[in-house]
């Protein structure tokens, strides 16, 4: 229904991958995977690799897995894995019958090590985390080689099948691939392949191993093992390249797939690191993994996002090598067009106002006809009741008021939008001087059409007060103070960036009385006052609460320049 979204456009991956095939390179084939970590929700910089690796597998007509890379049972969880399996279904791909788990594949990572140390290219160590650290060198410095480096392959079997067994503590030893220490690249100095982890139970595997594969001896090896083409990561893993293949050209693997980097995403005024998410959930500085304030997929999907507005949003950063930062405009931007076309219009008064008509026969109402779309026939129509007791929102009046003000003032008149033109004929205050009703009279001659001779500029929106729906809505604002709170400043954390008014609460607002019939996640422009989303969360029965999704305009760029 949405028209905003573009097919994928080109990109360098794209152009490797048209090489490739012309070259009839993997005969053909194009094989990409998504790799998460469970050890966190997904966020929109996932969003990027998902849409780029699904997306190559969808335009190539190739296939693309989903694969969990949990060889850290001690961050990682079964929440995480379903939460991810949903997320991606929820972003609009199918990974069919490819979903696997690195961990399928421990007994055969485990003959590959073996295999490397037969090949004398592996070695147990004894040496501490801290040793091992010093021994390395640094960016400037050749590494030294570890005491334990000539030990016989007989002995690095026997000491690999003793770890395995679980005869050593954590720590106490490593596998190490046998590289060289005077690599100018820090990576290939011996890097630990098989480190020793007591008391965890790994979510797939229970507590079968005590012994877990690294990262980077794992990524290289599920990627051949799924016979992977493509191997799609970003820039962080550059450094890291050569020894992903020197793992795949020492060892008698299926394939050898082709790691090709990419700049991942930055998005100002918010965090992307599992780690820094972790701490805002963990230490309650937000409600959970699907706080609309989070740039997790559940946060934003939470929020009112549509995955089409997301997709869109990853076609249009696009993607490169260059290091980039993003401007939430663009996010905001791609959800509000993507709304602005299908979202159905409604009013509500989030700051409510009474107003009493005074020459509206007591006990009347009627129906009035309100479109759905101003731009969209097809859209339809709906019903709103009118009355003689409405609300409208505080903003709307001002007692007195600059020139340039086009809504109600005292003895001025407005059109009520969809209904009629009224008149602020008297202003009634409490005890303290603040304004809690308006007597207004309203001018049956103006329903759908301007009064002769009468210039009415300004339009509002309005409820009928006795036939409103009371609605909690929560306005958000950006999380961090900052566009780049992570970024290393002296004395700073970026969670001294946290923005204290990030949410809003509104607790007694009035919609029209057509929303009763929303369902937990529909999404509706409140007109005047942005996009809104019932909370998925939403319980028949309960109150709603509305989650505003984005603003009707960029607010960023004011915020930027302040
Ligand atoms: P973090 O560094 O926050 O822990 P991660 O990269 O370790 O994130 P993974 O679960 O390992 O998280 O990521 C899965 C895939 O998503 C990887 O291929 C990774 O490169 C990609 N990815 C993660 N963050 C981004 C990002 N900001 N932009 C683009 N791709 C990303
Ligand atoms: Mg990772």
């Amino acid at each position: 229904m949405s028209h905003i979204e573009t097919k994928a456009p080109s990109n360098f991956i794209r152009h490797i991958i048209d090489e490739d095939l012309k070259a009839g390179k993997n005969q053909g084939r194009v094989a990409t995977r998504f790799p998460p970590e469970p050890n966190g929700y997904l966020h929109i910089g996932h969003a990027k690799s998902i849409v780029l690796n699904f997306g190559l597998a969808r335009d190539y007509g190739g296939t693309c897995n989903l694969r969990f890379d949990d060889t850290n049972p001690h961050a990682e969880n079964i929440e995480f894995v379903e939460a991810i399996q949903n997320d991606v279904r929820w972003l609009g791909y199918d990974w069919g019958n490819r979903l696997f788990y690195a961990s399928d594949y421990f007994e055969k990572l485990h003959d590959y090590a073996v295999e490397l140390i037969k090949k004398g290219l592996a070695y147990v160590d004894d040496l501490s985390a801290e040793q091992i650290r010093e021994y390395r060198g640094t960016l400037t410095e050749p590494g030294r080689n570890s005491p334990h480096r000539s030990r016989t392959v007989e002995e690095n079997l026997e000491l690999f099948a003793r770890m395995r067994a679980g005869d050593f503590n954590d720590g106490e030893k490593v596998l190490r691939a046998k590289i060289d220490m005077a690599s100018p690249n820090i990576n290939m100095r011996d890097p630990a392949i098989y480190r020793i982890r007591h008391g965890v139970i790994h979510h797939q595997t229970g507590e079968e191993w005590v012994i877990y594969p690294m990262y980077d001896f794992t990524h290289c090896l599920s990627d051949s093992l799924e016979s992977i083409t493509h191997s799609i990561c970003t820039l962080e893993f550059e450094d890291h390249r050569p020894l992903y293949d020197w793992f795949l050209d020492q060892l008698d693997v299926p394939c050898h797939p082709q790691q090709i980097e990419f700049s991942r995403l930055n998005l100002e005024y918010t965090v992307m690191s599992k780690r820094k998410l972790t701490e805002l959930v963990d230490q309650g500085h937000v409600e959970g993994w699907n706080d609309p304030r989070l740039p997790t997929i559940a946060g934003l999907r939470r929020r009112g996002y549509t995955p089409e507005s997301i997709r869109e949003f990853c076609h249009r950063i696009g993607v490169s090598k260059a290091d980039n930062m993003v401007e939430m405009a663009m996010l905001e931007d791609c959800i509000r067009s993507d709304l602005n076309d299908r979202a159905p219009r409604r009013m509500a008064v989030l700051h409510p106002l009474k107003v009493t008509l005074t020459n509206y026969p007591d006990g009347k109402t009627e129906q009035l006809i309100a479109s759905n779309h101003p731009q969209d026939e097809t859209m339809g129509t709906r019903e709103v009741t009118f009355s003689g007791d409405l609300y409208i929102d505080q903003s709307d009046f001002m007692e007195q008021a600059p020139k340039q003000f086009k809504r109600l003032v005292a003895g001025g008149e407005v059109r009520l939008r969809n209904a009629y033109v009224i008149k602020c004929d008297e202003v009634i205050k409490d005890g303290h001087g603040n304004i809690i009703e308006l007597r207004c009279s309203y001018d049956p001659e103006t329903l759908g059409k301007n009064p002769e001779g009468r210039k009415v500029k300004g339009v509002i929106h309005w409820v009928s007060a006795s036939h409103a729906l009371e609605a909690e809505v929560r306005l958000y604002d950006r999380l961090f103070s900052h566009p780049t709170p992570d970024a290393a400043r002296e004395g700073k954390d970026y969670k001294d960036y946290i923005n204290p008014d990030s949410l809003l609460t509104l607790t007694h607002c009035y919609l029209e009385q057509s929303l009763v019939d929303a369902q937990a996640g529909d999404r509706f422009q409140f007109e005047r006052e942005g996009y809104f989303c019932l909370d998925p969360l939403h319980l028949p029965g309960n109150k709603p609460v509305f989650n505003r999704t984005v603003t009707l305009r960029d607010t960023w760029a004011k915020i930027a320049n302040q």
